[in-house]
């Protein structure tokens, strides 16, 4: 027994002391600044109150307003804090300054987005949705282009639109062109999608060609991320430079960040290449992450996306991205492209999922949907193994749909 009284704090649940993922709240006895915490349960520990615990170094760290300083202290000190909250948390008796936050009920504190978003990068490492969205994008070539298996593609995303999970999602306005017609038009986007990712935030030095075996010195935790798609958009502005408004207006990420160092048991090998790689992108012993997402609309799970199944690893995603002199600095977030596996009940959009729209999926409530409508909430959800037949959680990451603002054409 820990002094702390909350049962989904027990080491069988997500949000044990095994796992310790880090947010910052506001509300109902914060104050007036928003204050680092960690998840234990369903409860926040404030960090800023316990500084006086964790020595001075750290204590400057914890007593920031975002996760921003921590991330750039880098690896030892992530490290060092860790050890120091495991045994805070499951001490006999309360440190001095604790007082946990409930993150449930009338008088729950509010999680806000926890740091500062740097740069933004999506990477499209599931090969499965790669040869979906192939077929369905381009169905008179070969599903995989030539680069895939020789390299993470990926594109730089928009950072000032990455938010926090439980903000509403308005449905975007753009250029699309429907099939058949000869001209663009404009309006609502009526191919509201999902992306179902897991991503990597980051921090320590500024760096470039961060090598595949010093990832972890960068990589600070995981998160889940919905990458908000508005497919007809996509589909008429994606070429030839990739993705840009039909993804933009914004991206959610779950508001704990789950520390890389909560993952050990986690790592399974990638499923690999028939071909030899480029040396910059060879790992030692090449490692992925066995995250089981799930996929709930309006309530109903319509999916499963397994993270194992992810050809390209994360460290390989960061040694791509900074092996042309480009820097990691913290703030950074990169996520994994949409996870999805070989079975149809494994995709992570609804573009696979609904096969293009043409493959309507039934809710609890025997409603049919392909893409998103109005009032819709999508919740993503994920869990991995931890040490010791524990189990890791992730925050979740939510969002419900609101109507397009209305537009007037002005010069
Ligand atoms: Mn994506």
């Amino acid at each position: 027994m820990t002094w702390i009284d909350d049962p989904e704090f027990a080491a069988d649940r997500p949000f044990g002391p095994q796992t310790l993922p880090y947010g910052v709240v506001t509300g109902p006895g914060v104050g007036d600044r928003p204050v680092l915490a960690v998840r234990v349960g369903d409860h926040a520990l404030p960090l800023r109150p316990l500084a006086g615990e964790l020595g001075e170094r750290l204590a400057d760290l914890v007593s920031a307003d975002s996760l921003n300083p921590l991330l750039a202290a880098g690896r030892p000190a992530w490290d060092e804090l860790r050890e120091r909250l495991v045994a805070l948390v499951t001490a006999d008796t309360a440190p001095r300054g604790a007082h946990l936050l409930p993150l449930t009920g009338e008088s729950a504190v509010q999680p806000v987005l926890p740091f500062t978003v740097a740069d933004y990068v999506d990477f499209y490492s599931s090969r499965h949705h790669a040869e979906n969205v192939g077929r369905i994008f381009r169905p008179d070539s070969a599903p995989l282009l030539p680069n895939w298996t020789h390299l993470p593609v990926g594109y730089h995303g928009r950072a000032g639109t990455v938010v926090v999970s439980g903000t509403d999602v308005v449905r975007p306005s753009g250029q699309s062109r429907p099939a058949g017609a000869d001209a663009p038009v404009f309006g609502p986007s009526r191919r509201l999608d999902i992306e179902a990712e897991v991503g990597f935030v980051c921090g320590g030095p500024v760096r470039s060609r961060v090598t595949t075996s010093e990832v972890a010195d960068h990589v600070f935790g995981v998160a889940l991320v919905n990458d908000w798609s508005a497919r007809d958009i996509q589909a008429w502005e994606y070429q030839p430079l990739g993705p840009f408004l039909g993804k933009s207006f914004l991206t959610s990420i779950g508001a704990w960040i789950t520390p890389l160092a909560a993952l050990s048991a986690a790592r399974v090998p990638t499923p690999g290449f028939d071909h030899e790689l480029l040396p910059y992108l060879v790992e030692e012993e090449p490692w992925g992450l066995d995250l089981k997402l799930a996929v709930e609309w309006n309530g109903t799970v319509v999916a499963h996306p397994p993270f194992a199944a992810m050809s390209w690893s994360c460290a390989q995603q960061l040694a791509h991205m900074t092996i042309n002199g480009a820097t990691v600095r913290p703030g950074d977030l990169f996520a994994s492209g949409t996870v999805s596996g070989p079975e149809k009940e494994q995709r992570g959009c609804f573009l696979e999922l609904t096969w293009g729209g043409r493959e309507p999926v039934t809710l609890a409530d025997g409603s049919e949907r392909t893409f998103l409508e109005d009032g819709d909430t999508v919740t993503i959800t994920a869990t991995a193994p931890g040490p010791d037949g524990s189990v890791v959680g992730f925050a979740e990451v939510t969002g419900t749909v609101r109507p397009a603002e209305p537009y007037e054409a002005r010069g």
